[in-house]
């Protein structure tokens, strides 16, 4: 298959894209007479063509619960709380239904890639996890899933989860998830997260510091344990955002260490924004990590969608372009050359982050590519235009004008 004539973002000029086997075999300026003959020639007419995007940071599960839910949420601990109660009536055939319903918008949005959080607790047991394994495999050949193993209800404060967690590891789980802000030993649960980390050889993946009180500083304990046990690249943390009501020069010293730790920081604006900044009568914080800041830090910020329309997040759809118009908005970032970095954060930036080393437009890497009309970052970021032709491996699975069937999930 050969794409004719389309942007990347590393060029200037137009270029073409060959694909054999499901991997990028050609890439050469377009009316090269080296071009060599395709079975199937796509032209791509001057649009953008970016490796396909990377949701970092969802959970599928607990998607789609406004219909279940008689009021919204009014602070964290509530929406934990309101979640928890619900999560007591979801079986295995109604979370898959949820979840696929998450993943076809998501392929359909040109994602390729997605961590997702399944929750392991007393309540749900395995059941979710299991669940995500499953689709795991039913969705594979569109979307490439790993699975957060995720302490939702706290490790020490719900007795039984550090086995549930060994358990799932042992089944495939992909990353061990932490959240700081759930158990009141911050060292006690960093114990055992890093331990597991460990003993099975995964990544780390923390949900930590998500208010908008600056004394919550869990991060500098992550990142503090990342350098001490070697795995600078390996840990990520979503929210982090009391860093953003931090005094200037305090956070600017963490987000050195942050930087130091090579701790990806996973910024989740429309949950962030929604949580916090609620006890503020006056002057109401956004409640952001501080992107610009972290990144001038040298830290890899990414974003995610974090959740779909439930009690964290009662807005939402599974399409990292809205996340990251929503991010441009709230985080001042409208200009073009922020517009090209909201991008990279999508695409090359999460897929660092989650660890991805087949990933890109280049010679010899998997062919995952997602392709739109618009001839700019910009516009992309600024249309979030439905027309997207995706392909996963070098097969189309999405094109605006015949998407269901081409999905198959
Ligand atoms: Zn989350």
């Amino acid at each position: 298959m050969l794409i004719n004539g389309a942007r990347l973002p590393s060029e200037d000029r137009l270029m073409d894209v060959g694909v054999r086997n499901g991997l990028i075999v050609y890439v050469e300026p377009s009316g090269s007479d080296i071009a060599p003959a395709a079975k199937t020639v796509e032209n791509g007419h001057g649009g953008v063509l970016l490796p396909g995007l990377v949701e970092p940071h969802i959970h599928l599960e607990k998607a789609y619960l406004l219909s279940r839910m008689e009021r919204e949420a009014a602070s964290l601990q509530e929406a934990i709380a309101m979640t928890a109660d619900m999560k007591h009536s979801f079986t295995r055939s109604d979370m898959k239904e949820r979840s696929l319903a998450v993943i076809r918008e998501a392929v359909r949005n040109g994602v390729t890639h997605m961590r997702c959080h399944a929750e392991v607790d007393p309540i749900l047991g395995l059941t979710a996890f299991e669940a995500a394994l499953e689709l795991k495999e039913q969705v594979r050949h569109a979307l490439d899933l790993q699975i957060v193993v995720f302490p939702q209800e706290g490790i020490s404060k719900s007795p039984g989860t550090t086995e549930l967690m060994e358990e799932a590891l042992r089944l495939g789980g992909d990353v061990v998830g932490g959240i700081t802000y759930q158990d009141a030993d911050l060292d006690g649960h960093l114990d055992c997260v890093f331990g597991l980390a460990e003993k099975y050889g995964k990544p780390l993946d923390f949900h930590a510091d998500f208010f908008d009180n600056p004394e919550q500083v869990a991060i500098v304990g992550i990142a503090e344990r990342t350098i001490a046990s070697g795995m600078q690249g390996l840990v990520s943390a979503g929210h982090v955002t009391s860093l953003g009501s931090m005094p200037y020069e305090q956070a600017a010293a963490v987000a050195e260490l942050i930087g130091k730790a090579g701790v990806h920081i996973m910024s989740l604006p429309a949950t962030d924004l929604f949580i916090n900044g609620r006890g503020d009568r006056e002057k109401p914080r956004r409640g952001l990590t501080p992107v610009r800041m972290l990144m001038e830090k040298g830290v890899n910020v990414v974003i995610g969608v974090n959740n779909v329309r439930n009690p964290f997040t009662p807005f939402g759809k599974a399409d990292p372009l809205e996340t990251a118009w929503l991010l441009a908005v709230t985080a001042y970032m409208g200009g073009e050359s922020d517009a090209k970095q909201l991008i990279r954060m999508l695409t090359d930036g999460a897929a660092r982050a989650l660890g991805l080393t087949d990933y890109g437009l280049g010679l010899g890497k998997t062919a995952d590519m997602v392709l739109f009309g618009e001839t700019s970052e910009r516009d992309i970021l600024l249309n979030k235009p439905e027309s997207r032709t995706v392909w996963k491996r070098g097969v189309k699975v999405a094109d605006s004008r015949t998407v269901s069937n081409l999905i198959g999930v």
